[in-house]
């Protein structure tokens, strides 16, 4: 067994993350890759609550842009992330994980609803549960569901998974002299604006002091190093 620093972990995937370069929405040999890469923790004997976002479908946001009521666009981006979420158990499923979907919108006939004393017991008994429908409440994002959820499982951190290998100064696309941090403090991503995760989650994760470490996906193994304490992506702390 290596030398895991936490035991429970909360891991935000954005749903641009199950997209990979393909042209339709989800991928399946994404979603069997993230898969993959997590059942190798969960072997381990960590224990793994996810929370999936729905960008890759619908965004709120771009639906009250283009003129449609903020609240029916942001329910309509809760349900997207239910489909991600299916798709993501289908792959665990796959890779013969025990995997639970819990939904923060009703949805019986197709998963379970969130209750919290029975996704800790899932955890407990070593099912991975997959978050679905954010925080089941319009005005929000998956990442402040992620720190949410995170907080409320007692999870020893949260994972962002991202397509960039930690919290930057300045966009590391656009700026070739961009300077990563391998940690930082809650204030200081507030402060600079730096684009962790969105302030409502950030601030959420501050108040409980809830680690956050921002990583690659895309990187091999990326998760079970940064588990380990190996300086892979920025961890963000108090
Ligand atoms: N959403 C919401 N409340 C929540 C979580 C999500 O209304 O608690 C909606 C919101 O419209 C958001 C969409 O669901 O744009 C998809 O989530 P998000 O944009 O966070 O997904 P990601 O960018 O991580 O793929």
């Amino acid at each position: 067994m290596s030398d895991y620093r936490y035991k429970r972990v909360l891991l935000k995937l954005s749903g641009e993350a199950l997209m990979g370069d393909a042209v339709s929405a989800i991928d399946p040999s994404v979603t069997e890759m993230l898969a993959r890469q997590i059942k190798s923790i969960h072997e381990d004997g960590i224990e793994v609550g996810i929370v999936v976002g729905g960008g890759n479908i619908f965004r709120g946001l771009a639906g009250s842009a283009k003129g449609m009521d903020r609240a029916q666009a942001d329910y309509m981006g809760m349900l997207a992330t239910v489909m991600n979420a299916l798709a993501l158990q289908d792959a665990f499923e796959h890779e013969d994980c025990s995997c639970r979907v819990m939904s923060a919108i009703q949805m019986n006939e197709v998963c379970e609803p969130y209750i919290r004393r029975r996704a800790m017991h899932h955890l407990e008994k070593g099912d991975i549960v997959i978050f679905a429908a954010g925080s089941g409440n319009p005005y929000f994002t998956t990442d402040t569901a992620a720190a949410l959820r995170a907080c409320e499982i007692d999870a020893d951190c949260l994972l962002k998974a991202t397509k960039v290998d930690g919290v930057y100064d300045k966009d590391p696309v656009s700026h070739t002299d961009a300077v990563r941090f391998d940690t930082i403090s809650y204030h200081e991503v507030l402060v600079r604006g730096l684009q962790v995760m969105d302030s409502t989650a950030t601030a959420l994760c501050q108040d409980n002091r809830m680690p956050i470490i921002v990583l690659n996906i895309e990187g091999e193994d990326n998760i079970k190093r940064a588990l380990c304490g190996e300086p892979v992506g920025t961890v963000v702390v108090q």
